[in-house]
Parts: structure tokens; C-alpha cells; sequence
């Protein structure tokens, strides 16, 4: 029957992803509304230093707490709101959220977080008046906050699209350049970028975890530090899920780490009780 209607069969003959798309489409047109609602909040991921595993800062990861589907994950909705341009209002809360809850954290340690931000937002005029409205209402310095790009965002970024990047970066913003590695740069194009931070893929740390790691993967993790801190940037890792492997990441010279096997993302709360009290 799928194959008389003809066209794109597949789409009739999966009840699984019909079932998807379904909810996709249910999904995108409750977007709006469960922003006004509320619906929305933030887990922090620390990111720690390799050489004495204190904490350098946080990662905001935003999820959806639905009311018939429960707890979604960005990987859910985020492409839907990039879809529809609601990342725009959604992206403004997340940092506004996010840079609020580094206040709340200063009694502490001066934390910097850490804030993703999707192609549409960096496209959007108001990135740069917004970032610095945020900032400024929120009394925070540009240097505690970093904004992560990932690398396929950027790569087909002319000079003019990296312009508010750029600005940013000149106030002291701190910019990441997430999941490096997955992407196609050209590795030249990174002088070009006012990166100062490379976020190695979590890809990169799973080929670490074999026993013996697998030498290509290794080769591969020791020439982008290397590049990296030659361009006077920092490289964190992600996805760091046991000790071998941040053993082997701390050896072949990476700054930051992230992942499992320092921390979960947490609440707030919880991760002011973790992490910012000492
Ligand atoms: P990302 O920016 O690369 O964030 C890291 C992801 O890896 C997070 O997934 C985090 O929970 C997960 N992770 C951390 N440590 C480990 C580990 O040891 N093992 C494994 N397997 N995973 C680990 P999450 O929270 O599901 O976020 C997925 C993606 O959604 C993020 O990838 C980011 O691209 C996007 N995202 C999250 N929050 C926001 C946001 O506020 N705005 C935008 N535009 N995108 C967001
Ligand atoms: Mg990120
Ligand atoms: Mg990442
Ligand atoms: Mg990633």
C-alpha cells in the first residue's frame, strides 16, 4: 500500500519513524509555549584542569522538562528551535540563566561557564547587544563567560558572519570551539577564528579507551594539542568517562576535562554543593 502511494514510501512503511515525526511536529508547535511556561532548565557539567583536577568553570546544558513526555534532551528540541528561530528567545534565556548562576556561585570560586550557542544565534544581530545587556544587568565579567561554536558552525563562516565573534572575543568573552575534530576545517582556518579554546570531541576520547589505545588515535590527540597550544589555544577534552582515559589526556598535554568520570551535569543546586563551595 505505502509503495502505491508512491513518492517517499519509507515515510508510510516505518510506523517508527512516523511515530517520530509525529512527535517532532507536536513537539516544534509546543516550543513557544513552553518557554512562557517555564519548561525549560539548565544542568551544569564541570570542567576541570588536568594538571590539579580542580574546577575551571561549568557547562549550561539546557533541558526540557515536558509535561506528557517528560525530561527531553537538547538533542530532542535544540533542532527543532534552530528550525523554527525560537533558539533565539531560548538561546537569550539559557545565557541569561546561565550567567545568573555564576552570581550565585562567586562566594566560592570566580566559576566561568560555559554557554552553546547554535548557527541562527550567531547570525542573529542582537547576539552581541544581548550578550553584553546580560552581562552587564548581571554584573558578571565577559571573562567568566564562554560561548561554544562547534567547528561546522564556523566553517563556512565568512569574514562578515565572524564579526560579532570577533567582537566578543575583544570585549574578553571566551570563545570554545566545540566538538572539534567531527568537522572538515581546514586546520589553517583556525588563525582566522577568534577561538580560544579547542573542545577535542568526545570521538577522539573513546578511541583513548582501548587497551592498548589505538595508535592513530593517539598520533591524532597529540597533534592537535600540539597545533592548538601553537596558536596559544586551550584544549579541553570531552566525554572523558574513566580514569585511564584522562590519564592518557593529562599525558598528551590537554588543559580541561570533561565527562563522566569527574561529573554528571547536575543542578544548580547540587553542583554548587559539588563544586563551589570549596
Ligand atoms: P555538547 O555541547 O558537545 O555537550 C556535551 C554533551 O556531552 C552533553 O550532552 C553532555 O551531557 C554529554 N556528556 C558529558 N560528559 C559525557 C561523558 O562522559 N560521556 C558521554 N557519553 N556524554 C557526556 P547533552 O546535554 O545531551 O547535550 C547535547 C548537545 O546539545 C550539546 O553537545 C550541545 O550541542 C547541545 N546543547 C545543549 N544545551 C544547549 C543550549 O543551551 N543551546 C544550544 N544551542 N545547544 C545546546
Ligand atoms: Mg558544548
Ligand atoms: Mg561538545
Ligand atoms: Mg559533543
Amino acid at each position: 500500500r505505502a509503495k502505491d502511494a508512491g513518492g517517499n514510501r519509507y515515510e508510510v512503511a516505518d510506523p517508527d519513524s512516523d511515530a517520530r515525526a509525529i512527535d517532532r511536529h507536536s513537539l516544534t508547535t509546543h516550543l513557544p509555549a513552553a518557554l512562557e511556561r517555564d519548561e525549560f532548565f539548565l544542568e551544569f557539567q564541570p570542567l576541570i584542569r588536568m594538571s590539579d583536577g580542580t574546577v575551571d568553570g561549568a557547562e549550561a546544558l539546557v533541558r526540557w522538562a515536558h509535561p506528557v513526555h517528560g525530561r527531553l534532551g537538547p538533542d530532542r528540541f535544540i533542532p527543532l528551535a534552530e528550525h523554527t528561530g525560537l533558539i533565539v528567545p531560548l538561546g537569550r534565556w539559557v545565557l541569561e540563566q546561565a550567567v545568573a548562576q555564576t552570581c550565585t556561585w562567586a562566594s566560592g570560586l570566580p566559576l566561568r561557564v560555559n554557554v552553546n550557542l547554535s548557527p541562527r544565534q550567531l547570525h542573529h544581530p542582537d547576539l552581541v547587544p544581548d550578550t553584553i545587556a546580560v552581562l552587564e544587568a548581571a554584573g558578571v565579567e565577559p571573562s567568566a563567560l564562554c560561548l561554544e561554536v562547534t567547528e561546522s558552525a564556523l566553517i563556512s563562516a565568512d569574514e562578515a558572519e565572524l564579526k560579532p565573534l570577533w567582537q566578543l572575543a575583544e570585549l574578553g568573552v571566551d570563545i570554545a570551539l566545540d566538538d572539534f575534530g567531527t568537522g572538515y576545517s581546514n586546520l589553517a582556518n583556525l588563525r582566522k577564528l577568534p577561538a580560544t579554546t579547542l573542545k577535542l570531541d568526545r570521538s577522539f576520547t573513546q578511541g583513548l579507551q582501548r587497551h592498548p589505545a589505538d595508535p592513530v588515535d593517539v598520533t591524532f590527540v597529540e597533534g592537535i594539542v600540539s597545533l592548538a597550544h601553537a596558536l596559544g589555544l586551550a584544549v579541553t577534552v570531552e566525554g572523558v568517562e574513566t580514569e585511564h582515559q584522562a590519564g592518557q589526556l593529562r599525558e598528551l598535554g590537554c588543559d580541561t576535562a570533561q565527562g563522566w568520570y569527574y561529573a554528571r551535569p547536575s543542578s544548580a543546586t547540587e553542583f554548587a554543593r559539588e563544586w563551589a563551595t570549596s
